[in-house]
């Protein structure tokens, strides 16, 4: 099947209170022009690098998010034009985005990332990390970013059981803070599913799936 077909097939399957973002890293822009020309406009990019790339080459009414680890002295290449960031695991990396958001007279939308895995090696912050985040004066104060949701990696493996309990933590965490809502707080997003689990984590109360081969194929 076409790029177009696999994300018309995708998107009939998803109920309208589910943002699809097409994961396009590594994928070069022609296959990303042909998702755009099937309706496409959420794109999600791991490499600020490639996703400004991509911003200058393609269509302004593009909405581009970072879906990967990001480095805080590269924010200001995505600054003027990142529309959402997902992967944020840290104070110093929200003031930075604050920073930088604030000269270019914008308020970024951002994702906290959670540790929803049993795995060494993927980021996020556990509970106690993020409502010291939340709790801080510092975050309390920025005034050009504003949180909008929470962000989440199961573990990669086959076990269905390991993977919903995962899902389901991260809603519940999502749930425990929704009451919270301040300025800079304003909590309508959970980041959850890729491919490989993304209509299990729909079950789970997921509002963005991030979906990468199963659009574009393998990487
Ligand atoms: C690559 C990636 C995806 C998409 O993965 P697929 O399995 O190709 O759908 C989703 N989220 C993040 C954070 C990624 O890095």
């Amino acid at each position: 099947m076409s790029i177009a077909q696999n994300l018309l097939k995708i998107k009939s399957t998803l109920a309208e209170h589910v943002t699809l973002v097409a994961v396009s890293k590594t994928k070069p822009i022609s296959d990303l022009m042909e998702a755009y020309d099937a309706g496409q406009r959420i794109f999600g990019e791991n490499k600020i690098q490639e996703m400004a790339e991509k911003w200058e080459a393609m269509p302004k009414d593009i909405q581009w998010h970072m879906i990967g680890h990001v480095q805080s002295n590269k924010v200001k290449f995505m600054a003027p034009f990142v529309s959402l960031i997902h992967g944020i695991d840290s104070l110093k990396l929200l003031e930075e985005i604050n920073k930088q958001a604030l000269k270019n007279n914008r308020i970024i939308d951002c994702l906290l990332q959670i540790y929803i895995a049993e795995e060494e090696s993927k980021f996020g912050l556990d509970e106690e990390e993020l409502n010291e985040i939340l709790a801080s004066e510092s975050f309390q104060k920025m005034k050009n970013i504003r949180i909008v949701g929470l962000m989440g990696m199961a573990t990669f493996t086959d076990n269905q059981n390991q993977i919903k309990k995962e899902f389901t933590h991260l809603k519940a965490i999502f749930d425990n803070l929704k009451s919270k809502q301040t300025a800079n707080l304003q909590l309508n997003t959970i980041s959850m599913g890729m491919s490989g689990d993304y209509k299990l984590a729909i079950d789970c109360g997921s509002t963005m799936v991030r979906i990468g081969s199963s659009i574009f194929g393998g990487r």
